[in-house]
């Protein structure tokens, strides 16, 4: 079996995880948009990251979805929306038992792919790396965090985990990734639809704690819910820890809209309020502050979903 990394999407994430294994000898093979963009980055001829300040450029060789031959391993990291449409376009070639990972923010997406691809098996992650685009192929590497992976229907550690470590890319496995899925989606929903809002940085927030608290409180009645009692622990608190420690940051949501750019909420407090109607849990002040958001994208011809 090949034991290329065919990596789908060269954006933030993509092209830091790309980087990080070509750079070990592993072999990487990105998987872009069209044919447009491929004549695009054979133009640039490679990657470039920018690591303390330091840029490196990489050769990572490219093609797109049409291109021949199978594909055993895949790292999905286009963003939560993207990530059905652009792999029905590689169901083909994915090989029976093919590894794709994905690592989408929020909850929904991996689900959405996992229905398409029955041959595979889907490992999930959760990120609290940070990267940007400087520009088209060109990717700062801005906050160094942590990635947990795992599989929630299969436990066993893939062959392929030890190509992470040899990478440099901090990485463990767990057998309770839908649990720091759920805390992570639950720490989005109290934090970043409130700074769109209220046009301010997460510290802003400590104006607005009576409002955070409501919302804690019934994010963690539904995590309790919907089975993940331990994602509910001390949300709260650590809601606030977040708050404070990130108190000089704009949270990803306010970035994205402040840019024009099209936010995940549908994977975020979009998937909680269908999972919470689902179980017929009335959680009026999450809905609302949905609605204020979706509001919030329309006026500025932003989409909601
Ligand atoms: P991004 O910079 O916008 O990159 C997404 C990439 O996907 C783009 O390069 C885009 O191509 C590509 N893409 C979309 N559709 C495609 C298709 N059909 N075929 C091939 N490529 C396609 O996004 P990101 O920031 O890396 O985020 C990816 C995911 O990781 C998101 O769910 C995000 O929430 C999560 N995440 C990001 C970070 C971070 O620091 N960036 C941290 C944690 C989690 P074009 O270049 O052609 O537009």
């Amino acid at each position: 079996m090949s034991s290329t990394w065919h990596i789908l999407g060269a954006g933030s994430l993509g092209s830091l995880w790309a980087c990080r294994l070509a750079r070990a000898g592993k072999a990487v093979r990105l998987v872009l948009r069209d044919r447009q963009r491929l004549q695009a980055y054979e133009q640039a001829g490679g990657l470039t990251l920018i690591e303390q300040e330091q840029p490196r450029h990489y050769a990572i060789p490219a093609e797109t979805a049409q291109a021949d031959g199978p594909i055993h391993r895949l790292l999905v990291a286009c963003k939560a929306y993207d990530a059905a449409p652009a792999i029905a376009g590689l169901v083909p070639r994915l090989a029976e038992g093919a590894d794709v990972l994905l690592l989408q923010n929020g909850l929904g997406s991996q689900d959405a792919v996992a229905d398409l691809l029955p041959q595979a098996r889907c490992v999930f992650a959760s990120s609290t790396e940070g990267a940007f685009r400087e520009g088209d192929w060109q990717v700062r590497f801005a906050g160094h965090g942590f990635n947990w992976l795992g599989d929630p229907r299969n436990p066993a550690l893939p062959a392929w985990f030890d190509d992470l470590h040899e990478a440099g890319i901090p990485a463990e496995w767990t057998v309770d990734i839908l649990t720091r899925l759920w805390r992570k989606l639950a720490l989005n929903c109290a934090i970043n639809p409130l700074t769109v809002l209220h046009a301010c940085q997460n510290g802003g927030l400590l104006g607005h704690l009576a409002e955070v608290h409501g919302l804690c409180t019934e994010l963690a009645a539904l995590l309790r819910r919907c089975g993940q009692p331990q994602a509910a622990e001390g949300l709260e608190e650590e809601v606030q820890r977040v708050i404070v420690a990130t108190a000089a940051n704009y949270s990803s949501m306010y970035q994205d809209v402040h840019a024009g750019r099209r936010t995940e909420v549908h994977y975020l407090l979009g998937h909680a309020c269908r999972v919470a109607a689902r179980h017929g849990l009335q959680l009026p002040q999450l809905e609302h502050l949905l609605q204020r958001l979706v509001e919030h994208l329309r006026l500025r011809g932003l989409p909601c979903d």
